[in-house]
């Protein structure tokens, strides 16, 4: 390896030695710049790698709450500004248990790069809590909404830093936080939340965004390499909101998919899952997905065993980080996947990865195929400014054409460096050279 990025590397690993999965995703780029970065001898003397991997600022905050039993409970709150190098901070909020600095960091460093590629002027950023809104009632996640906003108000702005759902964050939850902004700010800032309801500012296509792009680009992946989604079996993992619309538009384009899951279990159905069924119980009932069954009595519904043992042409991780290990990706290997299209931040870990690109597997990587859903978001923040409304196929027309573009900046990097059809590497290289344009062109700051 490149002797300045090996010292890197070996600086970010001792400096952060409890944050797995932020030295994972560090590590990911920092191993497939490196023909770019061998080009430039000058990167070492301005610490470029090592300002691109150091957050701006890393905030922490104290979020407490009453229950509705009386209870106060005590969380912890997390936003990390990690670079506005092209435009505000820009990225999600996500509340899940696991939330932790690690993950925050991970989060807003692959952030960086994802709204790089979108060739929108947006910086990058992450945030979220440990609260977990499962089970809860609706004025208890109204109460955490408002208590959470109440310190990140001070942080953030439309112009200064965005933040909008992830894990645990929809439309339910950006509604309480963007009513507790309005009312402490008491100014009507509609562009500082993205992901809005559409009767106060939100953008058409944005919930559709994220699962439509990642089918927008394996649509464009496959094409490129004489192939197609008619008629191919898909397995999708999450049935939240990347994996609802990545399983709606695979649909649409004729392929089947017959599996998705949740943290609980995997429901099979040989016949083509019934999206209308697991919209019902995810999007109106927040119920867990075995009820499936209650409709489809035929279709499997299996705890505790992997979504990746079932045989597809196609797999979409659409849930989570790291759900998608080694021993998956050879299962799936040998069951004949052709492609992999990573909907979920870093689903596939670095092992699973290299063994997909071995095995002449094509790859999606996330950074590029999840990144229609920021996109819509900047799209929104845009209506929000000229104070106007575009409609549903305007906004999936635009989404359409960056999802193309991101391919194609993907690809030719990969051509660039030889590196054939590795759009995990393309991807890091595209959005790598255009920061560290902006990052020379700016001076040490
Ligand atoms: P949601 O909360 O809407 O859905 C997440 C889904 O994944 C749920 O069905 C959840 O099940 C399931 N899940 C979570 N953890 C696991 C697990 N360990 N094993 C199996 N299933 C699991 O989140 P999103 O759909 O918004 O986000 C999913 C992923 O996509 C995340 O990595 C997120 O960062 C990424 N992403 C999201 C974007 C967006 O626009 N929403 C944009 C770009 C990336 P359960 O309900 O049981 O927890």
């Amino acid at each position: 390896m490149n002797s300045y990025l090996e010292k890197v590397l070996n600086e970010i690993r001792e400096k952060n030695i409890n944050e797995p999965e932020f030295i994972q995703a560090v590590e990911e780029v920092l191993t497939t710049i490196e023909p770019v970065v061998n080009k430039h001898n000058e990167y070492e003397k301005i610490a470029l790698i090592e300002r691109m991997t150091e957050p701006e600022r890393l905030i922490t905050f104290r979020v407490p709450y009453v229950k509705d039993d009386g209870q106060t409970v005590v969380h912890r709150g997390y936003r990390v500004q990690f670079s506005s190098l092209i435009g505000p901070y820009k990225g999600g909020l996500r509340f899940h248990p696991s939330v932790n600095q690690s993950i925050m960091k991970f989060l807003g460093f692959e952030q960086i790069f994802k709204n790089a590629l979108t060739g929108l002027p947006i910086g990058g950023g992450k945030g979220g809590s440990d609260f977990d809104p499962k089970g809860k009632s609706d004025n208890e996640i109204m109460r955490f909404c408002q208590s959470f906003m109440t310190e990140l108000q001070r942080h953030i702005g439309q112009d200064i830093d965005v933040p909008a759902g992830d894990i645990g964050v929809g439309e339910r939850e950006i509604g309480y936080l963007f009513g507790q902004y309005k009312r402490i700010k008491d100014t009507y800032e509609g562009g500082v939340l993205t992901g809005k309801g559409l009767s106060y500012g939100g953008s058409l296509a944005r919930k559709e965004a994220t699962g439509y792009g990642l089918i927008y680009f394996m649509r464009e992946m496959l094409n490129a390499n004489n192939n197609s989604l008619e008629g191919k079996t898909v397995v999708i993992s999450g049935a939240g909101n990347v994996a609802i619309y990545a399983c709606q538009k695979a649909q649409q384009y004729g392929a089947k998919v017959i599996a998705m899951c949740d943290s609980k279990g995997y429901i099979y159905d040989k016949n083509g899952i019934d999206l209308d069924c697991i919209k019902q119980i995810k999007e109106i009932d927040r119920e867990r997905i075995y009820k499936y069954k209650d409709k489809h009595p035929e279709a499997e519904y299996v705890e505790n065993s992997s979504i990746w043992n079932i045989k597809c042409d196609i797999a979409l991780p659409c849930a989570t980080q790291n759900e998608l290990n080694l021993n998956d990706a050879q299962i799936l290997v040998s069951n004949g996947v052709i492609a992999v299209g990573e909907g979920a931040n870093m689903p596939c870990t670095k092992d699973a990865t290299e063994y997909f690109l071995a095995n002449g597997i094509l790859v999606a990587p996330a950074k590029a195929a999840n990144a229609g859903g920021v996109a819509t978001s900047a799209i929104e923040m845009s209506q929000n400014s000229m104070r106007y409304y575009m409609t549903f196929d305007e906004v999936n027309q635009k989404l359409d054409n960056i999802m193309v573009n991101i391919f194609n900046s993907c690809k030719n990097a990969a051509e660039e460096y030889n590196l054939g059809n590795n759009y995990v590497a393309g991807a890091n290289i595209a959005a790598f050279r255009k920061l560290a344009k902006a990052m020379k062109a700016q001076g040490i700051v």
